[in-house]
């Protein structure tokens, strides 16, 4: 009863890899039909879904003017304290002062991509990009600027 028992188990098994083997055989012998996707060799095509959350971006026009009022309503939003926003006085032609951004800082290795942020800002200055190649060697570069050098905000937006 148990040799019978032990036979079976290993012709199941047998069955099971030659099972295996000819699934094998068959993809190595039509490479056209796979459809997986080797990743990175497929990076020229690779199409992310639309509602893939990478990083925070700020999207700035071809003016080098963005949305951004620094308002801070983002940082607030923040459960982890992911966003700093470095604010200053800018005077304006009428000798009045306004809030401007000079910095906003993102700390993309703190960041869960939990969305809150975006869905904070009343202007839709930030938006998710859909970058995922974060990989660095040195932690302190993912601590990023994410208004451009010589930006500005964009006439229209309070
Ligand atoms: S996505 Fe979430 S964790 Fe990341 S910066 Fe925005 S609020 Fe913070
Ligand atoms: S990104 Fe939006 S919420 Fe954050 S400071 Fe700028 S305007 Fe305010």
């Amino acid at each position: 009863m148990f040799l019978k028992e032990y036979f079976s188990t290993v012709f199941k098994s047998i069955g099971s890899l030659l099972k295996g083997m000819r699934l094998t055989g068959y993809y190595f012998t039509h490479p056209k039909e796979i459809v997986t996707e080797q990743y990175p060799d497929n990076r020229a095509t690779l199409k992310m879904a639309d509602r893939f959350r990478g990083e925070v971006i700020m999207p700035h026009d071809e003016l080098n003017e963005h949305r951004c009022t620094g308002c801070q309503a983002c940082e607030i939003a923040c459960p982890n304290g992911s966003i700093k926003i470095i604010t200053q006085q800018e005077l304006q032609p009428d000798g009045k002062k306004k809030k401007r951004i000079d910095t906003w800082v993102y700390h993309l290795d703190l960041c869960t991509m939990c969305n809150l942020c975006i869905e904070a800002c009343p202007t839709t200055a930030i938006v998710m990009g859909q970058n995922f190649e974060h990989s660095v060697f040195d932690k302190k570069q993912l601590k990023k600027i994410l208004n451009k050098p010589g930006s500005k905000l964009k006439d229209g937006v309070e």
